[in-house]
């Protein structure tokens, strides 16, 4: 395959070509059925294999305990935003959210709509350059049913190196590096995430949520909006994103082929570190706003020491096939997203020519 150029995109992003490929090989005539996957019923021997093994792979690459569901569900991460209290706060319960940046934001501001919500830390004071330490959130109050979190923020590039140490159930929202590293599963009741980044295509969010907790979920929203109701139901509810949860299957066998879990882990360390050390050599060069126990392995921003300079050096980048450095709009400067597909050499070449346009432009 020629032509793929390295793509830094923050989600919808790089896919493993591998994946691409196989889909692109059945697409037309799926094991000759004689008909494309999207094409066919739901509920026909085809797609509920492969939605089943989908979800048992989910929950083996990932390391997940039995008392798990996964789910398969749409309206991206963001409509767990609201999920998320509607099923969990129950009367006289509340929803502790750690304020960590972009996304934190904007599971607290959905939150609020549905349950009494405070932020028993809140990185705005450090213009969100860092995650709490483990002991850092002091006592939760009474009543507290679940501390939610953002385990990295896509945008701001922080991630948790450590894990709350409280009391209560975690929720977190790992849409930005789904499948990256292992989680401690029995600090969870609930994880979500959007699949655009590490999973595959958009459409689709999976929830891993602790099957004991169902049983006391709040019933008086919609149908589609039950979590008891999907995992009674095994995703099939109603018509389920039949593509995502197909493509998904295939990233995860991919996945699973590299050495799973833990070589998705120490890759992205390895990826990550790349940069991390390209930009911290070039002596504030290259500026890593965030404190280093806290930077990201998926997101890593920069900026360069203007904004006419790093026009300059996204331009460049992308004449040199480094595609969408772009920071987010909302802060600027610059971001490179490199996800579990994100070839180690793409990231190599990015080093490469960061070092390159600072002899050129210094
Ligand atoms: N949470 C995080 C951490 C994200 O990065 C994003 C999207 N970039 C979202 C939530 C929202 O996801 P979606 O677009 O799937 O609703």
């Amino acid at each position: 395959m020629t032509n793929r150029k390295h793509n830094f995109s923050a989600g919808p992003c790089t896919l493993p070509l591998e994946a691409l490929e196989e889909a692109q090989d059945e697409f037309i005539d799926y094991q000759g059925a004689g008909m494309s996957l999207i094409e066919m019923s739901h509920r026909g021997k085809h797609f509920v294999e492969v939605a089943e093994e989908a979800a048992s792979l989910a929950k083996e690459a990932f390391e997940v305990p039995g008392d798990f569901s996964v789910l398969f569900l749409q309206g991206g991460a963001m409509l767990q935003f609201a999920m998320v209290p509607m099923n969990l706060l129950n009367p006289g319960q509340k929803g502790a959210y750690v304020h960590s940046g972009s996304w934190a934001k904007g599971a607290i501001t959905d939150a609020r709509e549905y349950g009494d919500i405070y932020i028993p830390w809140d990185g705005s004071g450090h213009n969100f350059t860092r995650m709490p330490l483990s002991n850092e959130l002091g006592a939760l109050q009474d009543h507290t049913r679940y501390l939610h979190i953002t385990t990295n923020e896509t945008i701001g590039g922080i991630r948790f190196a450590e894990w709350p140490d409280v009391e209560v159930p975690l929720v977190g929202d790992v849409s930005s590096e789904y499948m990256a590293r292992p989680l401690p599963w029995e600090k969870f009741d609930l994880v979500y995430g959007g699949a655009q980044k590490n999973l595959g295509p958009a459409g689709m969010a999976v929830v891993f949520i602790r099957n004991s907790i169902l049983e006391s979920c709040n019933r008086n929203m919609g149908r589609y909006l039950r979590y008891d109701i999907h995992q009674s139901k095994d995703s099939m509810f109603n018509t389920p994103p039949m593509f995502p949860i197909y493509l998904f299957g295939k990233v995860l066998k991919w996945m699973v082929r590299q050495g799973g879990l833990t070589a998705m882990e120490a890759a992205a360390a390895e990826k990550s570190g790349i940069l991390y050390d390209t930009i911290d050599a070039s002596g504030g060069y290259y500026d890593c706003p965030v404190e280093t126990a806290s930077r990201s392995h998926m997101n890593v921003v920069f900026r360069l020491a203007n904004e006419d300079l790093e026009r300059k050096f996204l331009e460049q980048a992308a004449q040199a096939d480094l595609m969408n450095l772009k920071g987010h709009r909302s802060v600027g400067g610059c971001r490179a997203s490199i996800y579990n597909a994100m070839p180690k050499s793409s990231v190599e070449a990015l080093a490469r020519f960061m070092r390159e346009f600072e002899q050129d432009n210094h």
